[in-house]
């Protein structure tokens, strides 16, 4: 009858994994073994600041933590070599820097980290990235682990290790936590719904072992919910499946979080009894005060809670009729009162459900008690494959580089939308580069590294065309003399390299154009400062507030970013606007501007 999966096996000799729980109230943090054990469990409160970063940072902090308590518990798997640098080889967490690439050679001169596929685990020690070499070591201190699990409640995407704005965690917009903490511990994450990851380390370490189909309510703050129907665990078409906590038990009742009414959660969870009581009984309490009432023969309290446990049942009787299950437990802070509320629960579920359902089914509390929530996030990374698997696709490090990806190109989509208030800046400085032009002008261009290339990249578009068959237009790039830039650079100063070509070469109806991302570089400054001086047009393509070149320009296009790259990419872009417009002039069929 049984069918175990969830979620595919794990070898013993897989190695511990790093598990992180993200709660509305609480974060922890423990290493869990592949026997379902939990070391070094670490908790704090959840930091509700506003900021993210900083909820994240504290919850790093707590896996570091909770890393080097279970060390001692994890020696037992401790190993030790040599962490030498070479292409190629894995990068690992501990790097100074986070960008050098480590590989491991054990004292034999086996070669471990680095073999695609081999050696997770291992941290490179004191490295000394001088010499490209330090110590390595595995099964201690930050070392040892081989996947990191989230867990958090939804909405979430696991695919890309995003939490999309869950309720109980004001402020977290598509936080990308899985790569985060990829990135931070080194290895793949696995992110996965709380209650979900809760309902399978119940099915797999809890008491659901043995059973086909366990469904998991978690009864805390919320109610949230996971299934494993027919030893498959259910996600769902959207990934948000097993959402228990939002089934209707009074139509048109009491206000629920998600927005609608009379759901189960609006009237089960700690909240919601807590807020039913205060309202009954005219005094502020929480669910455990309620419990404590109910203990004491307060009969208002005692209202309360039957009518808790008889809609908690309801919607347990309900489940147990769609689902079939052999288990139905019960998790989550309200659950430690135990029989008092499972007691009235399955009573109902006996009672209401239909009977060959209500005789297969039984109703237990959570086996793993408040470890359940960590040790769900655990299992999720227990469970992800143990080498990267090109036919799946879908390891946390390809989902890191994915995302990072995507990072890139929204980024990229956003600054090119922000163009858009620049419109008029771009046509007014494109007009009077066609202006100049008309009257005999050249176009001298300059900027440093990328700047460069960009400066050059506008000079072949004059001297040569844009897309139309025109007459070459005179345009020099002051960047583009090696032979001018030493001599200037070593017998006056680099930041005279360009001023000193303006006077040689500026005329009064030439153009000065200066490409720089920071406006702060002290060639551009004195260029632009010596083109004015000149009598010449000075146009400055920067980003961000331009830096002191704006003082000496008098056309100036700002990209709206801080980023290097996506303001040289702009760049790129309105150079391409510009070389169009002079091409429209150039090609007679315009009048100049
Ligand atoms: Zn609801």
């Amino acid at each position: 009858m049984s069918a175990p999966d969830p979620l595919a096996p794990f070898p013993g000799d897989a190695g511990p994994v790093l598990a992180l729980d993200i709660g509305g109230t609480k974060l922890a943090a423990a290493v869990i073994t592949p026997d379902g054990a939990a070391s070094g469990l670490v908790t704090a409160p959840t930091p509700h600041t506003g900021d993210w970063r900083a909820a994240t940072g504290r919850l790093f902090a707590l896996g570091r933590e909770a890393l080097r308590r279970a060390a001692p518990e994890l020696a037992g798997e401790a190993g030790e070599g040599w962490a030498v640098r070479e292409p190629g080889g894995r990068k690992t967490a501990g790097d100074p820097g986070g960008s050098a690439s480590w590989a491991v050679r054990e004292p034999g001169g086996r070669k471990t980290a680095g073999d695609p596929g081999v050696g997770a685990g291992w941290v490179v020690r004191e490295p000394d990235p001088g010499v490209g070499a330090g110590r390595a070591v595995r099964g201690a201190g930050l070392g040892g682990i081989r996947a990191v699990g989230l867990a958090c409640g939804g909405p979430l995407d696991a695919a890309s290790g995003t939490v999309m704005s869950p309720p109980h965690l004001p402020g977290w917009t598509r936080v990308p936590i899985g790569p985060l903490a990829a990135e931070a511990f080194g290895v793949p994450f696995a992110l996965e719904n709380d209650a979900t990851a809760a309902a399978v380390a119940e099915y797999r370490f809890g008491a659901g072992r043995g059973t086909g189909t366990m469904l998991y309510l978690t009864v805390s703050t919320g109610i949230g919910g996971g299934a494993i129907v027919g030893g498959r665990l259910h996600r769902g078409a959207a990934g948000n499946g097993g959402e228990f906590g939002h089934i209707i038990v009074r139509r048109g009742g009491r206000l629920c979080a998600c927005g609608r009414r009379g759901c189960v959660e609006a009237y089960a969870s700690g909240s919601a009894i807590a807020q039913r009581a205060a309202e009954a009984c005219g005094r502020a309490m929480t669910a455990a005060d309620v419990t404590a009432a109910v203990a004491a023969g307060d009969p208002a309290a005692a209202a309360v809670w039957a009518e808790t446990a008889d809609l908690l049942g309801a919607a347990v009787a309900d489940l147990v009729n769609v689902f079939e299950p052999d288990l139905v437990v019960l998790g989550g802070g309200v659950t430690r009162c135990g029989d008092m509320l499972l007691g009235p629960v399955r009573e109902v579920v006996a009672r209401e459900a239909m009977p060959p359902a209500a005789r297969a089914a039984r109703v237990e509390p959570a086996a793993l008690g408040d470890r359940v929530g960590v040790i769900g996030a655990g299992v999720v990374a227990l469970a992800l494959p143990l080498e990267d698997s090109p036919a799946t696709g879908t390891t946390g490090s390809e989902r890191a580089m994915a995302h990072w990806m995507e990072s890139h190109l929204d980024e990229h989509v956003a600054v090119a939308s922000a163009l858009g208030a620049l419109t008029a800046e771009i046509r007014a400085a494109g007009e009077l580069v066609c202006r100049r032009l008309a009257g005999g002008g050249t176009v001298y261009t300059l900027g440093n590294g990328g700047s460069a290339a960009d400066a050059q990249h506008l000079t072949g578009e004059l001297v040569g065309h844009f897309k139309r068959h025109r007459r070459p237009l005179p345009a020099v790039t002051l960047s583009a003399d090696p032979s001018v830039l030493t001599c200037v650079a070593n017998d006056y100063a680099y930041a005279d390299v360009f001023a000193r070509q303006i006077e040689a070469l500026a005329r009064p109806q030439d153009v000065v154009v200066a490409f720089t991302t920071s406006g702060r570089s002290p060639n551009v400054t004195s260029a632009l400062a010596a083109g004015r001086a000149r009598g010449a047009l000075t146009l400055l393509f920067a980003g961000g507030d331009g830096g002191p070149a704006t003082v000496h320009a008098d056309r100036v296009l700002l990209v709206p970013s801080k980023s290097s790259q996506r303001i040289q990419e702009m760049h790129t872009l309105m150079l391409h606007m510009i070389s169009e417009m002079v091409d429209a002039w150039a090609a007679g069929e315009e009048p100049a501007p």
